[in-house]
C-alpha cells in the first residue's frame, strides 16, 4: 500500500502525506515550520496553545495539530492575519512567565524562546499584558529534576505524558481559572506521590517548567546501551572529560524509541563512584592489600595452574558484555579443561532455556518488543513489567490503548492490573493447576487451533488426557482464583488473535518453573500463537545480559550458540577451533558448584561480576560454600559482599568503559561503547581472562580488541554466523542469523520449530504443590520481587544517591488485615522468619497484597531477603523456589 497517497499543498509546496495524519504532522516531516507548544510526537493531539493556527481552503483558521489532511488540500501557514493570531497567545504565555533565559537550564532549547523570535515578539508588545507572575515555590522534591512552575505554559504535555504514555496518571491540571496549575494528588511534593521519576515528562517539557538536576551539558555523546534489565533500551551517554554526565534515550531506536525508565535516564552515577575498585586487591593474613596488575595476574595463575580440572567452577556475569562471557566459557573450558561455568540465568531463566527448547526446540524470546503493541490480546503471567522490565511495561499500555485485550495473572495487585480486562490473582506457586484449568476450558469449548495442532505439534492426545482432573471446581480450590474468571480468562485469550504471552521470573523461580514454563508453551500451541506477529511466549529478562551469557555458552551443558557438549561432533568442531581437548561431560550447575564446594570437591572458584552472597537463596549456607573453597576470585567493580570474601579481587570496568555487545530479551544483539577510559586501573573483563589463560601458558586468547573476540563467536556459533560489529553499528540483529545476507529472525518458529523433526511438542503436566508452604508455625508465604528503582543487588544501583533516596532500603509489604493481626503500623520494624533465618525489615502496609501473602524486594544486604528464601530447586533447571516460602511476622 502506498502510505503517501494523499497529496496536499503547503504555501504553495506540493507535499506528499500519509492518511490519517496532521496538517503539522505533514508540515513539520517536510522541514516547514509551524509555531507549536501543545503538541508533543505519540501523543494524542490537544489543541489548547492556539500557536499552530493554519488557513485552510475555505479561509477559515484551523490548529494545524488537530486536523486531518485531505487530498487536494490548499493550506497557508504563514501570513499577517495568521500571525496576529499566534501573537496574541505567544504574548499572553509570556506575560506570565518569569523570563530569566540566560540562567534558565533550558535556554537554547527551549519552544517559547523559538516561538518568540518566529514571531518578532519584543519587550514592548508585552507591557500592557503583563500580570503578577505567580508565587509557586519550586519543588525541587525528586532528586533528579526540579519542577517550576513559575515557567509552565499549562500545554499539558507533561500530564498526558504521564497520563497516556505511562498510565502512571502522577500529576494533572489541578485548581481553576487563573490558579489552575499542573499540580499532584492533594497538592505534595511529586517525590512523595506516585511519580515513577522516569523524567519523560522532563524531556517532553518544551520550556523550563521541568528540568532535569544536572545542568552541565555534555562535550560529547557516545551511543550505547543501557546496562540494567533485559529490555536493552538504546542511550546515549554524555561526557565530559572523564566523567558521564547523562544519558538520554535513542530516539530512532526500535527497542525503546527514546523512552527510559528512571534507571537507564538517572542511573549512571555509578560509573565514576569514588568507592570503585580501582586496584588488584590480594587478601594476606584476611587484610586486602593493593597489588600491581602482574603481581595479581601471576599469583592467579599459579593459584590456578594447581587446581585440578573438576576442581575449578567459573560463574560469568549477566551484566557484563557478551565477549566478558564468551572468555569466561573458553578459559573455563579450553584452560582449565571443565564445563563448570554456569551465570546467573540458572536463579533466574533456566527453566525457560530448558522448557522453552523441550517444547520449540528455542529456549528464547519467540518474538520482538516492538510486536507487543500490536497484539489483540496480551496474557501478562508471573512479571511486573512497570516496575522490572519499565519500558516494556509502556509497551503494554501502547497495547491497551490500541485496544488490545489484557489478562494479568498475578498474586499481587501490581501496578499493570489497573489497566487489564481481567486479573488473575492465583496463590504463589499455583500456575500449573490455573493454566491447566484454562485450557481444559478451551479444549471443552472447542477454540483449539485445530489445523495448527494437526500440522505442526506432537503429543496432543497425550496432553488432552492429562487436562481431566483439571475441572474448575478443583482449580478453583489449589489457586484460590474465581472459577467464572478462569473461565473468562481461558475464552478471551483463545478468541483475541493475536495473541502473546509475556513472562518472567514469577513463572521460573519455583521447585516447578520449567513446568510452569512448560503450561504457557502448551496453551501458546493450543491456540496457534506461535510464529506469527504479535503472538509467542515470551520470557523478559531481568538482567541486561543474561541472555547474552547464556548466548555465549556460559552454562555447563553447552558451547556459544547452544551446542550440546556431549554431541561429539560440537566437541571436535571446538577442539579444532580452540586447538586444545576438551571434555564431553556436562559440568556442575551453580547450586551443585556450590554445594560441590561444601563438600570440598570444587576447590577454586572464579565469578565474575555477580553477588551471589546477596542474590542466592539461603544466604548462610552459600557463605559457608564459599568459605570452604581453597581459592576464590572476584572480578568486579564495586567491593561486593561476595568480593569481600575473596582472596583476590580483580577489579573489571563498567559497560561506560568498553566495547563489546549486549543480547536483550528479544535476543537483539546490540554494540556497546566505550564512552571514557576505564575508572583507575581496573581493565575490560575479557581482557583480564585473556591475560590470566597467557599467565598459564594458553595459546587462542591474543584478541587485539573486542571486535576481534566477536569475530571468533561468529566463526564458532552459527546462529551469530552472519554478525559483526559492523553490521550492528547502528541497529543491533536478532539472532538466529545465520551469515552476511540474514538480517536476522525477529519472529522464530515462523515455518517450524527448531524441535528434532521440527514440530512443536505438547507436554502433558500435573501440578505439584511448592516445596514449602504455610503452616501454623510460619503462617505468611512470603514471595519476592524487584523494584523500579533497583538493580538485582544493588551494587550498581546502591551507589546512585538518588535512587537510594526513592528507595533506600527493603521493606516486607503486607495488606492491613495481616498488619493488625500482627499489631503493626506502616514504617515499624518487624522481625520476618523463616526455617532458615531472621531478618527484621520495616513495614509498608499496601493494597497490592493479599491476606496471607507478603513480599520483599531482595536489593539490599543490609536487610538480606535471601536469608529467608528456600533453595529448593526446580530438580530440571535447578532454578532455586525464590518465589515461596513460609515465613513469619513478629512485631519486635
Ligand atoms: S523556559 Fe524558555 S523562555 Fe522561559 S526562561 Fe527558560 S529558556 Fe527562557
Ligand atoms: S517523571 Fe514520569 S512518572 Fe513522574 S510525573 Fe513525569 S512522566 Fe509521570
Ligand atoms: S532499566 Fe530497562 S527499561 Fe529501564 S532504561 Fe534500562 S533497559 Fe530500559
Amino acid at each position: 500500500m502506498n502510505e503517501n497517497k494523499i497529496t496536499l499543498k503547503i504555501d504553495g509546496l506540493e507535499v506528499n502525506a500519509k492518511e490519517g495524519s496532521t496538517i503539522l504532522e505533514t508540515a513539520l516531516s517536510n522541514n516547514i515550520y509551524i509555531p507549536n507548544l501543545c503538541y508533543y510526537p505519540g501523543l494524542e493531539p490537544w489543541g489548547s496553545c492556539r500557536l499552530c493556527m493554519v488557513e485552510n481552503d475555505d479561509g477559515r483558521l484551523v490548529t494545524a495539530c488537530e486536523t486531518l489532511v485531505n487530498d487536494g488540500m490548499n493550506i497557508v501557514t504563514d501570513n499577517v492575519r495568521i500571525n496576529r493570531v499566534r501573537k496574541l497567545s505567544a504574548e499572553l504565555l509570556i506575560a506570565n512567565h518569569e523570563v530569566d533565559c540566560l540562567t534558565c537550564r533550558k535556554n537554547d532549547n527551549c519552544k517559547l524562546q523559538e516561538i518568540s523570535s518566529y514571531l518578532g515578539i519584543n519587550k514592548d508588545d508585552l507591557g500592557s499584558l503583563r500580570r503578577q507572575i505567580n508565587n509557586i515555590s519550586m519543588d525541587d522534591s525528586n532528586p533528579f529534576f526540579d519542577r517550576d512552575l513559575k515557567k509552565c505554559i499549562l500545554c499539558g504535555i507533561c500530564v498526558r505524558t504521564c497520563n497516556e504514555l505511562l498510565g502512571v496518571k502522577a500529576i494533572d491540571f489541578g485548581f481553576r481559572g487563573y490558579d489552575t496549575k499542573i499540580t499532584t494528588f492533594g497538592d505534595r511534593p511529586l517525590v512523595d506521590s506516585s511519580c515513577v521519576s522516569c523524567g519523560e515528562c522532563v524531556v517532553a517539557c518544551p520550556v523550563g517548567a521541568l528540568v532535569h538536576k544536572e545542568a552541565l551539558k555534555p562535550a560529547r555523546e557516545v551511543k550505547t546501551v543501557c546496562p540494567f534489565c533485559g529490555v536493552g533500551c538504546n542511550i546515549y551517554l554524555g561526557v565530559r572529560g572523564d566523567q558521564v554526565i547523562s544519558a538520554r534515550g535513542d530516539v530512532q531506536n526500535s527497542v525503546n524509541k527514546g523512552n527510559l525508565c528512571v534507571k537507564g535516564r538517572y542511573g549512571f552515577k555509578f560509573i565514576n563512584h569514588p568507592n570503585r575498585l580501582t586496584k588488584p586487591l590480594i587478601k594476606r593474613n584476611n587484610v586486602f592489600e593493593e597489588v600491581e596488575w602482574d603481581e595479581a595476574l601471576d599469583y592467579v595463575a599459579r593459584k590456578l595452574s594447581e587446581i585440578k580440572s573438576e576442581e575449578f567452577a567459573a560463574i560469568s556475569s549477566a551484566r557484563c558484555p557478551n565477549e566478558d562471557n564468551y572468555a569466561v566459557q573458553k578459559f573455563t573450558r579450553a584452560v582449565m579443561g571443565t564445563n563448570n561455568v554456569d551465570n546467573c540465568a540458572r536463579s533466574c531463566h533456566a527453566p525457560s532455556v530448558a522448557g522453552l527448547a523441550k517444547i520449540f526446540g528455542s529456549g528464547a524470546m519467540s518474538n520482538s518488543i516492538d510486536e507487543i503493541k500490536d497484539s489483540a490480546c496480551l496474557f501478562v503471567i508471573g512479571t511486573n513489567p512497570t516496575a522490572s522490565y519499565p519500558v516494556i511495561g509502556l509497551r503494554i499500555v501502547e497495547a491497551v490503548k490500541n485496544g488490545a485485550k489484557l489478562i494479568v495473572v498475578d498474586p499481587r495487585n501490581i501496578d499493570i492490573c489497573k489497566h487489564a480486562d481481567i486479573v488473575l490473582n492465583q496463590i504463589p506457586g499455583t500456575d500449573v493447576a490455573l493454566l491447566m484449568g484454562m485450557m481444559k476450558i478451551i479444549v471443552d469449548e472447542d477454540l483449539t487451533d485445530e489445523k495448527f495442532i494437526e500440522e505442526r505439534c506432537d503429543n496432543y492426545n497425550d496432553f488432552k488426557e492429562s487436562l481431566k482432573e483439571y475441572d474448575l471446581k478443583t482449580v478453583e480450590s489449589i489457586t484460590g482464583v474465581n472459577k467464572e474468571l478462569i473461565v473468562k480468562a481461558a475464552k478471551l485469550y483463545a478468541s483475541t488473535k493475536p495473541a502473546s504471552i509475556l513472562y518472567s521470573l514469577g513463572i521460573t523461580e519455583h521447585t516447578h518453573g520449567t513446568e510452569n514454563v512448560f503450561a504457557l508453551g502448551n496453551l501458546a500451541l493450543l491456540t496457534g500463537n506461535m510464529g506469527k506477529p504479535s503472538t509467542g511466549v515470551n520470557p523478559i529478562r531481568g538482567q541486561n545480559n543474561v541472555q547474552g551469557a547464556c548466548d555465549m555458552g556460559c552454562l555447563p551443558d553447552v558451547f556459544p550458540g547452544y551446542q550440546k557438549v556431549e554431541d561429539p561432533e560440537t566437541i571436535h568442531r571446538f577442539e579444532k577451533a580452540y586447538n586444545v581437548e576438551l571434555t564431553s561431560s556436562k559440568g556442575l550447575m551453580f547450586p551443585e558448584m556450590l554445594e560441590a564446594a561444601l563438600k570440598g570437591d570444587v576447590k577454586a572458584m572464579y565469578i565474575v561480576g555477580e553477588n551471589p552472597v546477596t542474590s542466592e537463596p539461603d544466604t548462610d549456607n552459600i557463605k559457608k560454600s564459599l568459605r570452604n573453597l581453597d581459592f576464590l576470585i572476584v572480578q568486579d567493580i564495586f567491593m561486593s559482599e561476595t568480593a569481600m570474601m575473596a582472596d583476590v579481587v580483580l577489579p573489571g570496568c563498567s559497560f561506560a568503559e568498553k566495547d563489546g555487545t549486549f543480547a536483550n530479551s528479544e535476543r537483539r544483539v546490540q554494540r556497546v561503547r566505550k564512552a571514557i577510559e576505564p575508572v583507575g586501573e581496573s581493565k575490560p573483563d575479557w581482557l583480564i581472562t585473556c591475560q590470566i589463560a597467557q599467565k598459564m601458558g594458553a595459546e587462542g586468547f591474543e584478541f587485539k580488541d573486542a571486535s576481534d573476540m566477536y569475530n571468533e563467536i561468529a566463526e564458532v556459533a552459527p546462529i551469530f554466523g552472519g554478525i559483526n560489529y559492523n553490521r550492528i553499528d547502528e541497529v543491533g540483529i536478532q539472532w538466529p542469523c545465520m551469515d552476511e545476507h540474514d538480517k536476522g529472525t525477529p519472529i522464530l518458529h515462523t515455518q517450524t520449530f527448531k524441535t528434532e523433526n521440527g514440530r512443536g511438542r505438547f507436554i502433558p503436566l500435573k501440578y505439584r504443590p511448592s516445596a514449602e508452604l504455610p503452616d501454623k508455625e510460619y503462617p505468611l508465604l512470603l514471595t519476592t520481587g524487584r523494584s523500579i528503582y533497583h538493580y538485582q543487588t544493588s551494587t550498581m544501583t546502591g551507589a546512585v544517591e538518588g535512587l537510594k533516596t526513592l528507595y533506600g532500603e527493603d521493606y516486607i509489604d503486607m495488606c492491613q488485615e495481616d498488619a493488625s493481626k500482627i499489631g503493626v503500623m506502616n514504617d515499624e520494624k518487624v522481625k520476618v522468619i523463616s526455617r532458615r533465618g531472621e531478618i527484621k525489615p520495616k513495614v509498608r502496609i499496601t493494597e497490592t497484597c493479599f491476606s496471607g501473602v507478603v513480599f520483599m524486594t531482595f536489593h539490599f544486604s543490609e536487610s538480606a531477603t535471601n536469608i529467608l528464601t528456600n533453595s529448593a530447586l526446580d530438580p530440571i533447571s535447578k532454578t532455586p523456589e525464590f518465589k515461596v516460602c513460609a515465613v513469619r511476622v513478629e512485631k519486635i
